[in-house]
């Protein structure tokens, strides 16, 4: 029997487990494509931004396809569950933003529990459960119930460019251009570079 995985399955297999982060870059990747009224990028013609450097980007890459690798994901490290996806045709983006999650104490305990590593077996398994809870409760429920979302401008970032080729006068090895350093009057890569400077 060969059936089609869902984007959720899919997006479960490229990161390796499924968790709430996950979830929710998946979910503000369905409702950012859902109100651009667009497709997964094929090519460069959606961007993405990730306020966060955590598990949701993987869900972000996996859906809209704007990935690390095609240059048109941008991660600014704000440590913010807020995921925007844009149209590079329009600059018409969707950002959506993550309410806090309403946990009753007795959650939040045992949340801090398990992240401190004081867990027992019995509270790592409830900890899972709550977990799964959380991850259905960011895949079903409204955009509405959950997020902010903002349909807004977006300043774009410039296409990724294709850059000459240098090559490292230490180590030999060809790299791009704009990363050149000098170094005792030589081109240098960064790699070559960062032991230099080691060495001060
Ligand atoms: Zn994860
Ligand atoms: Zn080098």
């Amino acid at each position: 029997m060969c059936r089609q995985l869902t984007p959720w399955e899919e997006a479960v297999q490229f990161h390796g487990h499924a968790c709430p982060g996950l979830a929710m870059g998946v979910r503000a990747s369905q409702i950012a494509l859902e109100k651009l009224g667009v497709e997964r990028a094929e090519d460069e013609e959606l961007i993405a931004i990730a306020e966060t450097d955590g598990c949701g980007v993987d869900g972000v890459q996996v859906i809209t396809a704007c990935t690390l690798g095609k240059g048109n994901l941008f991660l600014k490290d704000y440590g913010k569950q807020v995921y925007t996806i844009a149209s590079r045709k329009t600059g018409q983006g969707v950002r959506v933003y993550f309410k806090p999650f309403d946990f009753s104490a007795a959650e939040k305990d045992l949340r801090k529990k398990v992240f401190a590593g004081e867990a027992t077996p019995e509270e790592q398994k409830e900890f899972k459960k709550m977990q799964e809870k959380l991850i259905d409760h960011i895949l079903n429920s409204t955009a509405e119930e959950i997020c902010d979302v903002q349909v807004k401008k977006v300043e774009l970032p410039g296409k990724a460019r294709i850059f000459q080729s240098v090559r490292c006068e230490k180590c030999g090895e060809y790299f791009m251009e704009p990363r050149a350093r000098f170094q005792d009057g030589k081109i240098v890569c960064l790699e070559c570079f960062e032991d230099y400077n080691r060495q001060i």
